[in-house]
């Protein structure tokens, strides 16, 4: 295309609230046969609610929440920002903690109050061989809800489940992608069958769960020896080295700056659905070359 036609397109694709950062992707965006997305903050709206505490026995609640809410103010991890609004609201006094770190993919960690404290996921549960009440937690994870666990001193003190809104654009995105016979994955760190639940509320063509960050990005890797076009769209900092080797990085505009500085495309408007807006801007910019 002429460089006015292409400088014209990107103009009214930033009037549409599509940052294109980098051209030669945007102009392969014609071509993508799949799109790659991730799951909390991209499909979902990535504002998550307690919904369920299973707190052992013998073990405060309120105590719970101050330890857990101390520490996950650190975070700025959705399933953090659930965490600390509850404690919030419960008028829960939050406490500094002495230190944290983030345990990349599996949660975060640090001293509040001289104990130690864990928040973490499932995969590392199992991993670490806690026992915690498999039934209820398989009963909340079929409802899509994210369960996390809080450890004190490496014990078990309780679960808490959170629930997640799916974008409603999403829908739509997904089917429109269909019927341009673009496949549509999703691939997210979080419990097999919560992505599961998701994936069929949207009706994605394939989902990759329980992927550590450093996977997003090995998993972009693959489909693309396997010869696809592939499109990868993220919110988190856990998503920006999949985002880094896509064909096409596609950053959601609320999500992080890490996520946004390595993508070729910004979406202002964070919604999913102007990915096809893309392809199609994309197809109509360059008709006419080969
Ligand atoms: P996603 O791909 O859905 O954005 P992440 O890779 O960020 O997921 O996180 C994977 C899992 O690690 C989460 O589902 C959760 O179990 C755990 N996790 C990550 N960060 C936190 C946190 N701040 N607090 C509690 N759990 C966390
Ligand atoms: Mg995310």
């Amino acid at each position: 295309a002429a460089p006015l036609v292409v400088a014209r397109s990107t103009a009214l694709a930033a009037k549409q609230g599509l940052l294109i950062r980098n051209r030669a992707s945007f102009e392969d965006a014609r071509k993508l046969q799949t799109v790659v997305f991730d799951k909390t903050g991209t499909l979902t709206e990535g504002r998550f609610g307690i919904t369920d505490m299973e707190i052992e026995e013998g073990i405060n609640q309120e105590e719970i929440m101050m330890l857990a809410g101390s520490l996950e103010a650190q975070s700025e991890h959705p399933i953090a920002r659930g965490i600390v609004e509850d404690a919030k609201q419960r008028n829960i006094k939050l406490k500094s903690p002495e230190n944290f770190e983030s345990l990349t993919g599996k949660g975060l960690q640090g001293m509040v109050e001289g104990k130690d404290i864990k928040i973490v996921s499932p995969g590392y549960i199992k991993e670490q061989g806690i026992e915690y009440q498999v039934d209820k937690f398989q009963d909340l994870s079929k409802q899509g809800k994210t369960v996390v666990f809080v450890l004190v001193e490496n014990k078990l003190a309780g679960m808490i489940a959170l629930a997640d809104k799916i974008r409603q654009s999403a829908k739509h995105a997904i089917s429109e992608l269909n019927s341009l016979e673009v496949k549509s994955m999703m691939l997210t760190g979080d419990n097999r069958q919560v992505a599961n639940w998701v994936a069929t509320e949207l009706g994605l063509d394939d989902v990759f769960a329980e992927v550590l960050p450093h996977q997003k990005a090995d998993k972009i890797k693959e489909l693309k020896q396997e010869g696809f076009k592939v499109a990868m769209t993220g919110d988190g900092v856990n998503d920006a080295p999949a985002l880094a080797n896509a064909d096409l990085g596609i950053a959601i505009g609320a999500g992080t700056d890490v996520a946004m500085e390595t993508a070729d495309v910004v979406l202002v408007k964070s919604n999913p659905s102007d990915v096809v807006s893309i392809i199609s801007l994309s197809k109509a910019t360059y008709r006419k070359m080969i």
